[in-house]
């Protein structure tokens, strides 16, 4: 009895260390020097890289067969074909503007794509500029690089 609720403590244990990370992996998502961490947009879909292991976050886009894409992935072949099997089930319209909202900045420093999101922007000097999560640099927003996103990184 007593053994069989010390199992169950630790798995429950598991459980919430997983989730942990998971938030986790959120929060240092800025901070981190690559070490095996990226996010970035593959037409439009946000993919989060840990070391060789992806996973797409939360797709919200109309007729995208979600359940295809759940779980983690470990070779971009495969995924590839999954996403763009998906797509084409998918509403274009909704696609080309998710397409817009999720681009890969390129980083000036450092060359590493990354996610752009609005809300990494900082007002500097009457502009705005954004930083890199792996290196630092900073650059304003209008002199952006941008990189494609119909590579898996
Ligand atoms: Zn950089």
């Amino acid at each position: 009895m007593r053994k069989g609720y010390q199992v169950k403590t630790h798995g429950v244990g598991t459980i919430k260390r997983s989730l942990y990370s998971a938030e986790e992996d959120a929060t240092w998502r800025g901070f981190n020097t690559h070490d095996g961490r990226m996010t970035f947009s593959y037409k439009g879909l946000v993919i989060d890289k840990r070391n060789s292991v992806y996973s797409v976050r939360d797709v919200k886009l109309e007729g995208f067969p979600v359940n295809d894409i759940a779980g983690v992935f470990t070779d971009t072949r495969t995924i590839r074909i999954v996403i763009d099997n998906g797509l084409l089930q998918s509403s274009q319209d909704k696609l080309a503007r998710l397409r817009e909202r999720n681009r890969n900045v390129k980083c000036g420093g450092c060359s590493t794509p990354y996610l752009f999101r609005r809300d990494m922007l900082i007002d500097y000097l009457g502009g705005k500029i954004i930083q890199c999560p792996y290196c630092y640099h900073e650059e304003f927003e209008d002199r952006l690089e941008w990189a494609t996103d119909e590579n898996f990184y």
